[in-house]
């Protein structure tokens, strides 16, 4: 692939934001079906020819990289179910300005992948886990398979992919007693834990604001047996981090709903069907997928307008998601179909 005809200028858009981080959703399939992101009987998948291929893919990305993205995390779905995803991973990685790759996963194909996906060149792991408990697991995710998490992340760390990365979400009446043993657990491990506000994002619209476990709310829970000391420095980063015990071990907090983190936000999304969201609660969706499969073009004429295309929906990026507006509309796709 050349690297011809973009432009070096980054992507900033109209709020001064520098955009550095694209989401790659790989797949909208998952092999679990966790309640605050798909209904129990979801199955209602994109079909396969309108799915990315991996070149499609591969252009999007490296003009993206050509533009300033240093870091591109892979997601879905679940991206581990995409067959060729530890090659998607050395395609990026080959590129001749190699963004740092990491990938977002529920874990449980890690156990077969953590060491090629180390290989082919992935820096670093986050494990979505919500719960120790293996029958709670069961319930949150119908599915059967804690046992297989924590092998996978086991995996993760005999590869040298340490530290692991954990996401959890509290829900209230449901694992919200489990900030602190998930906490204990993640210093044991040598897991970094990152609790994260349940959002608005669910397929099946059932998102309450009142029951929604807040960030102070985590904050206060963990407190009550850990002392927690803000760490300095959170730039970009979504997570509010506190040293625990003093340190060194951190945990953070993301506050995307009641403390959101817009103003300092530099990441943009490319959906498994070729759609760029310049933000998680975007209403409108850039297509790719026309300009890549237009036979009328050239590779040339692809390349600039996937440029012309990204810097657009950047500069219509809105300076925030908009939840805490009276007249706040969630988001048609849920998380999976977006790229979390
Ligand atoms: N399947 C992978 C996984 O679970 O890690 C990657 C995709 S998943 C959509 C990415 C992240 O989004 C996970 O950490 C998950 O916990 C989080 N997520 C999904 N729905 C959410 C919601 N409604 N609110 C907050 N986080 C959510
Ligand atoms: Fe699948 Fe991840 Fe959504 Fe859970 S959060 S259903 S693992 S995509
Ligand atoms: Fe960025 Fe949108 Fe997330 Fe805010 S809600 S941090 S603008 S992706």
């Amino acid at each position: 692939m050349t690297a011809t005809a973009v432009s070096t200028e980054p992507l900033v858009d109209s709020y001064g934001r520098v955009h550095r981080d694209l989401r790659v959703s790989l797949t909208d399939r998952c092999n679990l079906r966790c309640t605050y992101c798909m209904p129990a009987d979801f199955a209602d998948w994109l079909p396969g020819p309108s799915l990315l291929t991996t070149d499609e893919m591969m252009l999007v990305v490296g003009v993206a990289v050509d533009l300033g993205i240093t870091g591109i995390r892979l997601t879905g779905g679940e991206p581990l179910l995409r067959g060729d995803a530890v090659e998607v991973v050395r395609l990026i990685t080959s590129l001749p300005k190699p963004p740092e790759v990491s990938v977002t996963t529920n874990g449980l194909r890690l156990s077969q992948l953590a060491a090629p996906l180390r290989d082919a060149g992935l820096t670093r792991v986050n494990v979505s886990l919500d719960t120790l408990d293996r029958q709670r697991f069961l319930e949150l995710t119908k599915r059967d398979r804690f046992d297989d998490v924590i092998a996978g992340m086991k995996a993760a760390q005999v590869a040298g992919l340490s530290p692991v990365k954990v996401n959890s979400v509290l829900m209230r009446g449901v694992n919200d007693d489990e900030a602190v043993p998930l906490l204990k657990r993640a210093l044991s491990e040598g897991w970094r834990l990152r609790f994260i506000e349940q959002m608005p994002l669910d397929a099946g619209g059932t998102w309450d604001r009142s029951s929604m476990i807040t960030a102070d709310q985590i904050h206060a829970m963990l407190s009550e047996e850990f002392t927690l000391t803000e760490k300095p420095g959170r730039g970009s980063a979504p997570a509010e981090e506190f040293y625990v015990n003093g340190g060194p071990e951190t945990v953070g907090i993301i506050a995307s709903v009641s403390k959101p983190f817009c103003a300092a936000c530099d990441r943009l999304r490319l959906t498994a069907d070729g759609q760029v969201r310049n933000c998680l609660f975007a209403r409108d969706e850039m297509d790719m997928m026309t300009v890549l499969r237009d036979e009328s073009l050239s590779p040339d004429q692809i390349r600039t307008e996937v440029e012309r295309r990204l810097r657009k929906v950047i500069s219509d990026k809105l300076p925030g998601h908009g939840i805490n507006d009276p007249l706040f509309i969630q988001p048609i796709r849920p998380m999976s179909a977006i790229g979390g």
